[in-house]
Parts: structure tokens; sequence; C-alpha cells
């Protein structure tokens, strides 16, 4: 899934348990695995493979990678902002941030793998690719079913409440 759709999972658990950071962390962090199990449709990222025995320690900056990185930059600051606007009360705000990043970190922690492949992120990077699901969806069906998921999520943790 796209960083932004974990960090709204991350927010709506974490919405649920607004006393409880730990709990917000490890859950929004658990729920990386769960939904990346779903079939989905991811952007791709040419320069930087997160992939089965990717190794990123040749990366070189150039135009490609930059505009990777923003990419990903505004994913994840979206996921959380958006996380932020439909889950937190002023009370709450840090814990829905808190968790709404845990869900995120999962993927750059990849990153962290390809370059320092020891453990425990060897174990995590196994773990990650055999949970992630193996079927791809085109891009059109791939955004309007994570749009339909966020919606449901925050539905969801909205009755929750
Ligand atoms: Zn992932």
């Amino acid at each position: 899934m796209i960083l932004s759709t974990h960090a709204v999972v991350g927010g709506a658990i974490a919405s649920l348990v607004p006393s409880n950071p730990v709990l917000a962390a490890v859950t929004g962090f658990a729920s990386h695995f769960a939904i990346d199990a779903i079939p989905h449709w991811d952007y791709p990222l040419p320069p930087i493979s997160i992939s089965k025995g990717a190794d990123n320690r040749s990366l070189r900056s150039n135009g490609a990678l930059i505009i990777d990185l923003t990419s990903i930059g505004v994913d994840a600051c979206a996921g959380v902002a958006l996380a932020i606007w439909l889950f937190a009360t002023p009370a709450s705000a840090s814990v829905i941030a808190l968790g709404a990043t845990a869900a995120i970190v999962p993927d750059p922690l990849q990153f962290v793998h390809s370059v320092y492949p020891q453990e425990p992120l060897v174990r995590l990077q196994r773990f990650h690719e055999w949970i992630h699901a193996k079927r791809k969806l085109a891009w059109k069906l791939g955004v309007s079913s994570q749009v339909a998921f966020e919606a449901a999520v925050t539905v969801f943790a909205s009755a929750m409440r």
C-alpha cells in the first residue's frame, strides 16, 4: 500500500487507544503487514529497489532519485497530516501522529535493509516479502480501492470511538 494509506490505518487504530502511545505504535507497526497482504497498487520507484535481493548501496544522486524521494516524502507527510485531520483531538494528536508514523516505518526499514542487510532487518524483510500481496492491481483500480479502503477504515474507526 502507499504510505498515506498505511498512515490513515495507523492513525485510525491509534484513535481507538488515544491514551496508550506504546500500544498505538505497536499496533500501527503491525497494521502495516496486515494491510500489505491485501492485493494493491504501489507507485513505481525506478531508482530505489526494495524487491528481493535489492542492494541500494550503489544508489547515485540524480534527478530520478530526487523525484522518488519527493514522492515518498509527500506521500508520508500527506498521510500523517490526513490521519491527524481525520482522527486527532488536541489531546490525542501526538498519539495519532505516532500511530500513523509507526504504520509507515516498515517500508523505510526495507530500504535500510537494502543498504545494511543485518539482523533483525533480515528477518523483518523476509516476513515483509512473505506477507506482501503477490498480486498487483492496475493503477486505476489500485488508487480507487485504496481511497475506498481509507474511507471504510475512517468510518469504522469513528463508529468504534
Ligand atoms: Zn510495506
